[in-house]
């Protein structure tokens, strides 16, 4: 198997300033550091250097995203509000999205990354490719810089598949633990994408991310939300991908699958509430891989979302990563055994309540 990697260092020089979590700081909030910080980025990077992974993928060289690719979502103000700020030290670019000097080039090298990283995906020089970028995309709207995303890196990629590549057909699958409404709103209106976002029930934003989005207009239908209650484990993620999520791809066979990659659903995370393991992780990707191989000949890209706690989120990443690239590096993820026995790790029957009304809106996709 050929797994691409991006990566690049200014990804983590891509500077969100002082906060205490997400919280600027000034009385009484004590300074401290913003939870999208470079660490975990970092550390995902430092374990798959230790444990050889990194030796296996072929590294793909991020290019800075043009101005026309940015404008395939954004708009003109947008572009130009980002990069009026890039000499700018500690500005919100919008709703609790802090840059740094720099921040819209690192931005534009963050969106190039992913769309190297598909072009590879759809030529074929790889078999799939995991893009560990910064700053993140998936809440980015097209006017608006939003929850720590400046550039809707996964949707101006799907864009450009579609519309460069002659793509016809792309799904995205949206793991991160809070709703994918950039990528949502991309292509709310557009059947030539089926956007999948499984979630935490209104945890970020808390006014989108419902059952009833299910698309509009030409898109009517191929918009799915799962919101999973607070609490729920690998039985719930299992379910959900079991039940909708794999059903939903094959009924819709899309040339390609995009995974906003976000492991803050990792027990753990700081502002995130489900209780999902390396070994979930390790599942859920299997079952993308195994669908994605009858349908569209394996194509795979994920692209780095969220993930706060920089002692677990490696463990996740890797088993990920290993799996895309089918390798066993022998890593045992010290984490592993604690939260992988946590209670209620198992589907609980109001998990199950919400998976059964998802599973109605299958029948939507033609
Ligand atoms: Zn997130």
């Amino acid at each position: 198997m050929k797994t691409g990697i991006v990566f690049h260092e200014l990804y983590l020089w891509h500077h969100t300033g002082n906060h205490a979590d997400y919280v600027p700081y000034g009385f009484p909030v004590e300074p401290f550091h913003h939870s999208e910080s470079p660490d975990t980025k970092r550390r995902i990077k430092n374990l798959m250097e230790v444990s050889g992974l990194y030796d296996r993928l072929l590294p793909i060289v991020p290019r800075k995203a043009t101005k026309e690719e940015i404008l395939f979502f954004h708009t003109e103000n947008h572009y130009e509000h980002i990069r009026s700020l890039n000499d700018s030290i500690s500005v919100n670019a919008g709703i609790s999205a802090p840059t740094g000097i720099g921040s819209f080039d690192i931005a534009l090298l963050s969106t190039g990354g992913v769309i190297e990283a598909i072009d590879r995906v759809i030529d074929g020089e790889v078999d799939n490719a995991y893009a560990l970028v910064r700053p993140p995309g998936h809440h980015a709207m097209p006017n608006k810089a939003m929850g720590f995303c400046l550039f809707g890196n996964a949707a101006i990629a799907g864009k450009y598949a579609l519309q460069k590549k002659g793509l016809n057909k792309i799904a995205f699958v949206d793991w991160d633990v809070h709703h994918g409404n950039g990528t949502q709103t991309a292509f709310y209106k557009d059947s030539n994408a089926l956007t999948i976002s499984i979630h935490q029930d209104r945890n970020f934003p808390t006014n989108s991310g419902f059952i009833s989005e299910n698309g509009e207009g030409n898109g009517s239908g191929y918009n799915i939300n799962i919101p999973l209650p607070p609490g729920s484990g690998v039985g719930a993620y299992e379910a959900a991908f079991d039940r909708v999520v794999i059903p939903a791809l094959e009924a819709y066979k899309p040339d390609l699958i995009i995974v906003p990659s976000g492991f803050d659903g990792g027990a753990g995370d700081p502002i995130g509430r489900q209780m999902m393991t390396s070994e979930g992780f390790r599942s859920l990707t299997k079952k993308l891989m195994l669908s994605a191989e009858e349908i569209c000949n394996g194509k795979i890209l994920m692209t780095h979302e969220g993930g706060y706690s920089a002692a677990t989120v490696p463990f996740l990443a890797h088993a990920v990563i290993e799996t895309l690239a089918q390798e066993d590096m022998g890593i045992k993820d010290p984490f592993q055994n604690i939260i992988g026995n946590l209670g209620q790790q198992e589907l609980q029957p109001h998990q199950d309540k919400l998976i059964s009304e998802v599973e109605n809106l299958l029948k939507n996709i033609k």
